[in-house]
């Protein structure tokens, strides 16, 4: 496939956006190559600026779960911007959303909407201090939280791929709060809880992590962190961003069982519209300002397209719970003619698969943690990468990334992703 206007307008864009981009990895660092511009996108489909059709995987980072310009989404935001696009003014669709997210999630009474999965995670973790009254935050190396400066210590995602895991920028005072944890290794997280005996406020962790591509928890994990932090007051944070109203109805609380105190959301809650949420049971929530003294805020928050978008979106999802299954089954169907096509070629891999989150590790050990996960064959992955791209197939351009599969892709899509597979494997 050609992708030259999509390359020339990738030169325009960096000569006033830093690296023409406003987000690092829509850049391509990590695999080389200039970037697709989009146009428009319906279903499972990108259309490209040079006229190309792409099968996307990444689906907006994850919310676009039932296909781009889907049209309930899409009306309930035209009908809606017609009537004012802002008011900074409470309106009754706040409640809707609200309730009807309390509804499918467990654990949570209420819930407060933001403006992206970064505002949300830190929100959340400036309540669990507010709350516990202690300063210190647990995170897990290779998570990924969004980008406000206690994250980013050996954060996930774009920024282990762009080298700055630990940020300039983000001072040693702020540094010295955030302990961190291996992920899926309940004894690494007593000995640091043991060590900062009482100064712990919480937990954060993608229940299923999905920044250093997709990485579930090993059995008993989750589990185990409930009973640490029952046991010295801590609070637990799932961050499902990626995972919320994805995974399950009601999350990873629902689909493994394991209750958090807080939990937070981006992504699929603002059906492709800029939207983030966290919610907790009353006790904890009812520290918010204007409540409580823990303050927060936003002008947009709450704004009416997106809670319109929000709105249709988890509307669909409460009603078509079905869809859940079939996004499994999709996922598992990809995962077995990939996995069978890559064996035929004898190239060695790992497939993380949970629910409608995958991914690729060019590694033969087992992917459970970041230092797992780093241990792939990266050029392995940036001509698998680029393979699958050149036949139209349009897959996370990181293996510290998961693939988010959409419900919109049928299995005629599906196997034409696994031919392609089948092509770029001839070629590693
Ligand atoms: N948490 C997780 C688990 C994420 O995957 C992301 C973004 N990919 C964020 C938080 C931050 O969300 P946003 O990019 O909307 O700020």
């Amino acid at each position: 496939m050609i992708y030259k206007r999509s390359s020339a307008l990738f030169k325009e864009a960096q000569k006033v956006i830093p690296g023409g981009v406003n987000s690092p990895v829509r850049a391509f660092k990590a695999v080389g190559g200039d970037p697709i511009f989009v146009k428009e996108a319906k279903g499972a489909y990108l259309y490209d600026e040079d006229g190309n059709r792409l099968i996307d995987y990444i689906n907006s980072w994850g919310p676009m779960i039932l296909g781009h310009a889907y049209p309930p989404v899409v009306d309930a935001v035209v009908e809606k911007a017609k009537k004012g696009t802002s008011f900074g003014m409470p309106t009754e669709i706040e409640t809707k959303i609200a309730e009807l997210a309390v509804s499918m999630v467990p654990n949570i009474d209420k819930i407060r909407f933001v403006n992206s999965g970064t505002e949300a995670c830190m929100s959340a973790v400036r309540l669990a201090r507010g709350f516990t009254k202690k300063d210190k935050i647990i995170k897990f190396a290779g998570c990924y939280h969004g980008h406000s400066d206690s994250f980013l210590i050996q954060a996930g995602s774009g920024a282990v791929t762009f080298g700055s895991p630990n940020s300039p920028g983000v001072t040693a005072g702020t540094a010295k709060d955030t302990l961190l944890a291996r992920y899926n290794d309940l004894e690494n997280v007593e000995e640091i809880i043991n060590s900062n005996k009482d100064e712990i406020a919480c937990i954060i962790i993608e229940p299923v992590a999905g920044n250093m591509g997709c990485i579930p928890p090993v059995k008993g994990f989750l589990e185990g962190l409930r009973t640490l932090c029952d046991a010295h007051n801590i609070l637990l944070i799932f961050d499902e961003v990626m995972t919320g109203f994805r995974l399950a109805k009601g999350g990873v609380q629902e689909l493994l069982g394991v209750d958090a105190d807080i939990v937070t959301f981006g992504k699929v809650i603002g059906g492709g519209l800029p939207v983030g949420a966290f919610a907790a049971r009353e006790e904890i929530m009812n520290h918010l300002a204007p409540l409580g003294p823990v303050y927060q805020a936003g002008t947009l928050s709450g704004n009416p397209l997106a809670m319109a978008a929000g709105l249709a979106m988890l509307t669909e999802l409460n009603e078509k719970s079905e869809v859940f299954d079939s996004l499994a089954k999709k996922t598992e169907y990809l995962h077995e003619g990939i996995a069978k096509v890559l064996i035929e070629k004898n190239i060695t891999h790992t497939i993380n698969r949970l629910g409608s989150m995958i991914s690729i590790h060019f590694s033969e050990k087992p992917v459970v943690d970041f230092e797992s996960a780093a241990a792939g064959n990266n050029d392995t992955f940036k001509k698998f990468f680029h393979g699958m791209l050149d036949q139209g197939i349009y897959i996370a351009p990181s293996a510290f990334e998961t693939w988010f599969i959409t419900d919109a892709l049928s299995y005629e899509d599906l196997d034409e992703t696994i031919n392609a597979a089948r092509i770029t494997a001839e070629s590693l």
